[in-house]
């Protein structure tokens, strides 16, 4: 037997399992419980793989200017910096290539560039504008250089093997979840399991909403898509862009990856087809030499109202949520579960993203 507090995790997403990361290492006993047959099958499948704090403003044409938005923003970028020094730790102990060589987006003119650049760094980013340059097509475009990339769904793969060694237990497939709570904690059911646990993080991405309002609990998610399709890298890629490059009127981003070439984004976007035109008509000189993608995929991000998460506790003793992050989940996943796990284990109190349900 053991004192140490028993967690049930739901999710096994890039949030539940940073989650279950930062409470193993305080000593907690984790259990991470998710409905797929593997971890990061859900919205962390397939995504752009910028680690870009710079893209902390909301993407919601009607909230982003507002003061609400704007302050969310603010402390997004703080928690997004923390957050990308632990991820760039973690990497490094996987032996996961990284890049840490910024990101850029593209602008529909210079006044935008010149626009976003004060934007950003009232936000305190680093922002330069580009202009003419090979990197950026010759567009006009902003240049991030305190952002990175990564593969999420690898490095998602690489902790979930690396917290099973740490004696984390994953509940894969698992059906019908049933959760309770009493004076004596929660009771967890599936149709194959049942736990007794001290505590609940629901880290369940687009599914969170649906698990909070069995116990009464209205969490404020929209659900917006976005998609994706992988192409084989051709033989030289000697041109090809050293960082991501996003499109600011797309939502989109051309990422390169160390076997492939990703196109994904977009703003309930079901279908990578119109990505796809739309970055030939950017990039004629890579596509040309692309064959047609390996793959396609879509999913759904969960947005919170003006872009600020939700990593907190709710009105159910013990019972704490880590979903919301919108565009935002693979910068913030670190940082997320850090912040979690301090308020669980050590008391910490912080309401910059709390939840008032
Ligand atoms: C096209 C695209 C590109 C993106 N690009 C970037 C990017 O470049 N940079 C960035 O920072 N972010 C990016 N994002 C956002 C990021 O991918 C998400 O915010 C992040 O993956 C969300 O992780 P999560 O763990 O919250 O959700 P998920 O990965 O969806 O994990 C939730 C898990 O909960 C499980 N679950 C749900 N309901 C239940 C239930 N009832 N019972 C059991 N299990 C359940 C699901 O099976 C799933 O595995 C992108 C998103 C998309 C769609």
């Amino acid at each position: 037997m053991t004192d140490a507090p028993h967690i049930i995790v739901i999710g096994a997403g890039l949030m539940g399992l940073c989650t279950a990361d930062e409470l193993t290492q305080r000593g907690a006993r984790v259990t991470v419980i998710d409905g797929r047959s593997g971890p990061c099958e859900g919205t962390s499948f397939s995504n752009s793989g910028m680690i870009h704090p710079s893209q902390a403003c909301s993407w919601d044409p009607d909230a982003r200017q507002t003061q609400a938005a704007l302050d969310a923003a603010r402390v997004s970028v703080t928690l997004g910096k923390r957050s990308k020094t632990l991820l760039l730790e973690k990497m490094k102990q996987f032996g996961m290539a990284e890049r840490d060589a910024g990101c850029i987006q593209l602008q529909p003119s210079l006044k935008a560039a010149r626009a976003m650049q004060a934007s950003q760094n009232d936000l305190g980013v680093r922002t330069d504008v580009m202009m003419g340059m090979a990197e950026s097509f010759g567009r006009p475009a902003c240049f991030f250089p305190e952002d990175s990339s990564g593969d999420a769904q690898a490095f998602g793969c690489a902790l979930e093997k690396n917290l099973a060694a740490r004696a984390v237990r994953f509940i894969y497939d698992a059906e019908d979840l049933d959760l309770r709570c009493s004076d004596e904690g929660f009771a967890v059911r599936t149709s194959a399991h049942q736990f007794r646990c001290d505590h609940v993080v629901v880290a369940a991405g687009a599914g969170s909403p649906q698990i909070l309002v069995k116990l009464g609990l209205r969490l404020n998610l929209e659900l917006i898509s976005g998609a994706a399709a992988d192409f084989a890298l051709p033989t030289d890629v000697s041109d090809f862009p050293s960082c991501p490059i996003m499109d600011r009127e797309t939502r989109s981003a051309l990422t390169i990856f160390a076997d492939r070439l990703r196109v994904s984004g977009g703003w309930n976007v079901t279908d990578p087809t119109a990505l796809i035109a739309r970055w030939t008509v950017i990039a004629p000189h890579i596509f040309e030499r692309l064959d047609a993608p390996q793959s396609i995929w879509t999913s759904q991000r969960p947005v919170s109202p003006v872009g600020r998460p939700y990593i907190s506790a709710t009105s159910i003793s013990n019972l704490w949520v880590n979903t919301g992050h919108g565009h935002m989940g693979w910068t913030l996943c670190a940082g997320s579960g850090e912040l979690l796990a301090e308020m669980i284990l050590e008391e910490r109190q912080d309401g910059r993203f709390a939840f008032a349900g």
